[in-house]
């Protein structure tokens, strides 16, 4: 088990490959693979589309990884094969021992008509950097926060993105000649903890955000600028912001290794059906949302299994799909919501009141992961 190769170079595999290099150094070969050149938060997004900082601000690049036992290649991922445990990239073929598919979800535009010509998405950084050149021109009309499809990554970022719109219009003064709405497909906010949903709701509320709960946009039509849900209602807008579709990437569901379109796995080991195949992450089927926190808890419960084998250890405890997600309220106040997925019958989750003292809390969150991951 000494060549390890990480597919994706995300929170998942980030986490992954620091962690075995923490504990085994040199006595590994991990091998961690992406296409792009530098890391950047999902939470980044946000900032980018508000105007609250600049993509070079929040590219973390690959080539600053120096750890132990782990060599970055920036090349794209062409084929898998899961038996075998054989990579194709456009530089070559890496054979693994161990091999994790921590590759993310990919977003799926065309499954929304009308969306790419008459909407914008913000969950690309390429969507998000377009959004703040196009929000400036927005002053007047209906905007709308969208969800595609379900499930989606982050759960609480649609309506994070609504209440930093009022914020963002506000503070141009256009708040008032301007309405906001948001269409999810769940009856609530984040279904999993109550508290967190009724604090949205209430903000919505406050801020006379238009909340439509248990929809999803199945299209747009580019021509009357109207978003059509999927129970065929419509809603007018001047400015659509969307979530598109998610899916696992095209190379994965190649590989054969999909079932309902993600990677089934073991959700206390994350084993694939395929002897020394892991996936973790947005990839993954698992019982937890779509979460870089979920992705990173995942990362270390593999880790530590490898770690625990090669050293002839006692295998760890189980994935508990425990994390926490900070939550944008707006005018700058930070909520957080602690979620457990698997260890009780059903989800659980505990909200704490946005404040002023979870903003920094959120800022540690990304530092320390800069400073562990990219000695930043
Ligand atoms: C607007 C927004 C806000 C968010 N806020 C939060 C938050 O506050 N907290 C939180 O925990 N999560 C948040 N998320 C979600 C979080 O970003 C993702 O869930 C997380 O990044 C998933 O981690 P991952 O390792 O599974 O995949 P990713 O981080 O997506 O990494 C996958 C990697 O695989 C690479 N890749 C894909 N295909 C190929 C290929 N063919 N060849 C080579 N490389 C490839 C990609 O380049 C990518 O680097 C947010 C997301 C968005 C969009």
């Amino acid at each position: 088990m000494r060549r390890v190769v990480i597919l994706g170079a995300g929170f998942g595999g980030l986490e992954l490959a620091t962690t075995l290099s923490e504990a085994l150094g040199d006595d590994i070969a991990v091998s961690l693979i992406d296409k792009s050149d530098a890391f950047v938060f999902g939470y980044s997004k946000l900032d980018l589309m508000f105007g609250r900082t600049t993509p070079d601000a929040v590219r973390l690049p690959y080539r600053e990884i120096a750890k132990p036992g782990v060599r970055f290649l920036q090349e794209t991922i062409t084929a898998i094969d899961p038996e075998a445990r054989l990579v194709t990239t456009d530089a070559g073929v890496h054979e693994a021992d161990v091999l994790i598919v921590a590759l993310g979800a990919d977003y799926d535009l065309d499954a929304t008509p009308g969306l790419t010509e008459a909407g914008n998405e913000f969950y690309s950084v390429a969507g998000a950097e377009r959004l703040a050149e196009v929000l400036p021109s927005f002053s007047r009309g209906r905007a709308i926060v969208g969800v595609c499809g379900a499930p989606f990554k982050c759960p609480p970022a649609p309506s994070e993105a609504a209440l930093l719109l009022h914020d963002y219009l506000s503070t141009r003064g256009v708040r008032d000649a301007c309405e906001i709405s948001i269409v999810i497909p769940f009856g609530t906010p984040v279904p999993p903890s109550p508290d967190t949903s009724e604090a949205l709701v209430a903000a919505f509320a406050e801020r006379g955000i238009e909340f439509v709960p248990g929809r999803r946009v199945a299209s747009l039509d580019a021509v009357r600028n109207v978003a059509v849900l999927d129970d065929g209602g419509e809603m007018s807008f001047d400015l659509f912001l969307g979530v598109p579709k998610h899916r696992a990437p095209d190379v994965v569901i190649a590989s054969g290794m999909t079932e309902d379109g993600y990677v089934p796995v073991n959700s206390k080991t994350l084993e694939t059906r395929y002897p020394g195949v892991y996936a973790v992450g947005d990839v993954a089927t698992i019982g937890v949302p779509k979460a870089g926190v979920f992705a990173e808890g995942a990362a270390r419960v593999v880790a530590a299994s490898l770690i625990a084998t090669l050293r002839g250890d006692e295998q760890p405890d189980a994935y508990g799909g425990r994390g926490s997600c900070y939550v944008e309220f707006g005018a700058g106040r930070v909520g957080r919501v602690d979620v457990d997925f698997l260890s009780g019958p059903k989800p659980a989750g505990t909200f704490r009141e946005p404040s002023t003292a979870l903003v920094t809390e959120k800022e540690h969150f990304g530092s320390s992961r800069r400073a562990r991951w990219f000695g930043r």
